[in-house]
């Protein structure tokens, strides 16, 4: 079984279409959520994700978006993106979001995983460092906990006494990559996609990974993508132009 895993699509459609293309084949896609805030293209994101979906966890830009959550906690730049995008999105596409369920869920017939936007523990968490990693990875008994949120693509593992961070490496920064990680059994992983629409790894690349069941690997990958249509949209929907240049620089 191969799921493709796809987490802070912020409505950047233009990197959400070269995802998909280099994904190939997959049996489930799981999205670990903020799927609008930010980019410029709400609608189009959410059409194209979820008739593909099979399951949706809500992240926290979803939440306010939809008008679910207040934007108090957000810095202007995001304020002002999240009520944008409300003003922009379709009823029915508001409606949608604000169904989408809280996490940790576990998608049926794969007791050994959990989906989560922050923390398995803390849906707002942001799981940066070891320090952050230690608590969801001791309570879950879980195998594999996607997550995302923090827009970096790794992750953290544990064995016992071992702990260790996860982080691709790869050559180049234009072109299509891949970095396979081997599962080990009995080790506890905490597992990061990467953001699809707003990478924060400086790496301006679209990044996903692929779990494979069989082969009990994770695959990450980076995708360039028409990053200059992405930035279009951004400038001349009015939203900030901050949001078109951090794009460029992955930050
Ligand atoms: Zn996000």
């Amino acid at each position: 079984m191969r799921a493709l895993i796809l987490s802070d699509i912020h409505a950047n459609l233009e990197a959400l279409n070269a995802v998909l293309e280099a994904a190939g084949s997959y049996d489930v896609l799981w999205n670990l959520g903020d799927v609008v805030g930010y980019g410029a293209s709400p609608n189009e994101v959410i059409e194209k994700i979820r008739p593909l979906a099979q399951m949706n966890v809500r992240g926290n830009h979803d939440r306010v978006c939809c008008g679910a959550a207040s934007a108090l906690g957000f810095n202007p730049v995001a304020r002002t993106a999240a009520m944008w995008t409300h003003d922009e999105m379709t009823e029915a596409n508001r409606s949608w979001l604000a169904g989408v369920p809280k996490g940790p869920l576990t998608p049926d017939g794969f007791p050994g995983i959990v989906l989560a936007h922050g923390s398995p523990l803390n849906e707002d968490q942001y799981i940066l460092t070891m320090r952050d990693a230690w608590a969801p990875l001791q309570q879950n008994g879980v195998g594999i906990s996607f997550i995302g949120h923090t827009h970096l693509q790794g992750g953290f593992c544990q064995l016992n006494e071992q702990w260790h961070d996860l982080r691709p490496r790869y050559e180049t920064q234009n072109e299509a990559e891949i970095w396979v990680l081997g599962l080990e059994e009995g080790v506890r992983y905490l597992i990061n996609p990467g953001s699809v629409g707003q990478p924060r790894d400086h790496d301006w690349r679209a990044a996903f990974a692929i779990y494979d069941s069989e082969e009990a690997s994770i695959t990450f990958r980076r995708v360039p993508y028409d990053l200059t249509a992405a930035q279009g949209r951004i400038l001349m929907a009015g939203l900030p132009e901050k949001l078109a240049l951090r794009l460029r620089e992955g930050r």
